[in-house]
């Protein structure tokens, strides 16, 4: 029959073959039982809630298959997929559970398995870890690696009180919210030896333009009279960074 209908393919009707169950429903009802298969039973989460973490994620595995999977080959997509599926299922999770709520494994999970997807959630996720007693570090390295793979450099400064690199150009931090003064600013840019740097190698302009100006930015590698990132750091010059500016001028453009 399906062959004698292939060969009168150019007739108005194509016949798609439709599927006859509602991935929908399929994802909610394999969710819990996938969920102990790839090992989320550690979050502790009740059925409904399970179902709620996984609904998306199965959804999306599904995609347009036409013939109903199985709940170990949704298993294995998501094992095969870990790196992708896993931070959208802990971003899930954060959406889920409100502030304050979080579980010593929850967070330890969600630190985990973030990755990627941390760079809105990690003010919050700091703060869980404070309430919970948990180390951070684990947050640190998602923090490193979701700004490696944006391909962008991120913050230049390395932060006084939570040691993550997430100085802010203005001056706050972006995981733990603290606010820089001034002096604790220049040490999170490297303020002093780029300076040293910038004393050497600027041309007789630059150095003119710095004194001008009053301020340099600093960026990853070293300081720009004019903002070279979005991340670029504004630091004001002191009397002495000045008299610096004034002092490398006179040996080297006069
Ligand atoms: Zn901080």
């Amino acid at each position: 029959m399906a062959k004698k209908k292939s060969k009168k393919s150019t007739t108005k009707t194509k016949r798609v073959r439709r599927r006859t169950w509602d991935p929908v429903q399929v994802a909610e009802q394999y969710a819990p039982n996938v969920a102990t298969a790839v090992g989320l039973d550690v979050l502790g989460l009740s059925e409904d809630q399970y179902v709620e973490l996984l609904r998306d994620v199965l959804v999306s595995l599904i995609g347009d298959r036409v013939t109903k999977p199985k709940p170990e080959t949704l298993v294995n997509a998501i094992k095969r997929n870990e790196k992708k599926v896993m931070p959208v299922v802990a971003a899930k999770l954060l959406e889920m559970i409100p502030e304050g709520k979080l579980t010593a494994e929850q967070l330890d999970f969600v630190m985990s398995y973030i990755g990627p997807l941390v760079i809105p959630f990690a003010q919050r996720l700091y703060r869980e870890a404070k309430r919970l007693g948990a180390d951070p570090s684990p947050l640190q390295a998602a923090w490193e690696e979701a700004w490696r793979l944006r391909g962008e450099p991120g913050p230049v400064g390395y932060c006084p009180k939570c040691g993550f690199r997430s100085v802010a150009p203005d001056g706050s931090c972006m995981v733990c919210g603290a606010v820089l003064d001034d002096e604790e600013l220049r040490g999170a840019v490297e303020f002093d030896s780029k300076f040293k740097a910038f004393l050497e190698e600027a041309s007789c302009s630059e150095l003119k333009e710095a004194l001008a100006k009053g301020s340099l930015y600093a960026g990853h590698a070293s300081l720009h009279t004019a903002p070279k990132s979005k991340w670029d750091v504004e630091v004001l010059l002191r009397r002495a960074d000045r008299e610096a500016l004034r002092e490398a001028l006179r040996l080297r453009c006069s």
